[in-house]
């Protein structure tokens, strides 16, 4: 009855790794035999701890499908997975969930903001359930570097969906975490709002040594990053370091064309 006796546990993992994230062979089938899809297709990729990784691909390539995997939101049918030390497959839902609250950020990209709080009480909650300290000086800091201050007291409902997604990302930082995963975080922002959000992001790496995993379909957006990973159907198909928006773009169309050659 071993994994009963642990299940409040948060599990051990070791600060020692090299890695933020891991996937090994990584694969993710849904739907019925005979009508299967191959989301993510044997994906092998180390995520370095300390970095920005942007990731692109068309609709429908398994970006969202590999950040919810490499968090154990969704179960792969095959491979192995990391995050730091952790391996996650094996472990039981209730592990899963302390090691997420512990160590890692999650921006989706329907938000899941909890409508009967107020944004200040969901962008707290993730320290309460991650039993944190209340660190006020934090959380006033990070609600006015999202430009929330004056919204505080509302509720979702009355937000817009970029103050939503503001509000998701503000949620998403303020247990400091090792790991923020973050699907298209700027596709509902305005080019201002998208760049403050950028340079925080890229802040958490630089100056809090965290890792960002961010989807994006946007190369201005992708070159804030320090490598962007390609998908196409369920694969990492190419890879650029220290991208330029306009080196992007440029892949992007090659891949967009090789896609449609098939
Ligand atoms: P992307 O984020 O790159 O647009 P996704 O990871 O959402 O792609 O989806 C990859 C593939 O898996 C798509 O063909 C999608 O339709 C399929 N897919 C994703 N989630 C599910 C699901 N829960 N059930 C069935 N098919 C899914
Ligand atoms: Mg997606």
């Amino acid at each position: 009855m071993l994994h009963h006796r642990d299940r409040s546990q948060t599990p051990a993992c070791g600060s020692g790794s090299v890695h933020a994230l891991r996937l090994e062979k990584v694969t993710k089938v849904f739907g019925r035999a005979g009508r299967e899809i191959r989301a993510l297709d044997e994906v092998s990729l180390v995520i370095p701890r300390g970095t920005f990784t942007a990731l692109m691909g068309p609709s429908g390539s398994g970006k969202s499908t590999l950040l919810y995997c490499a968090i154990g939101l969704e179960t792969p049918t095959s491979g192995s997975l990391w995050i730091g030390d952790t391996q996650i497959d094996g472990l039981d839902e209730a592990q899963l969930t302390s090691l997420r609250r512990a160590r890692v950020g999650f921006v989706s990209q329907s938000f899941n903001l909890v409508p009967a709080l107020t944004v200040a009480e969901n962008i707290l909650l993730p320290r309460r359930l991650a039993q944190l300290p209340e660190d006020r000086a934090w959380c006033e800091e990070i609600i006015a570097r999202v430009g929330l201050r004056d919204r505080v007291r509302h509720f979702p409902s009355q937000l817009s969906g970029g103050q939503q997604q503001r509000v998701a990302i503000a949620r998403a930082l303020v247990t400091r975490p090792d790991a923020v995963l973050a699907d298209e975080p700027t596709g509902s922002l305005d080019t201002f709002m998208a760049k403050e959000i950028l340079m925080q992001l890229r802040a958490c790496v630089d100056e809090t040594a965290q890792t960002v995993v961010m989807v994006t379909h946007d190369p201005v957006a992708a070159s804030f990053a320090d490598t962007v990973l390609f998908l196409a159907d369920g694969q990492v198909v190419d890879r650029a370091d220290a991208p330029t928006a306009a080196r992007v773009a440029e892949l992007m169309t090659g891949l967009d064309t090789s896609v449609r050659c098939r």
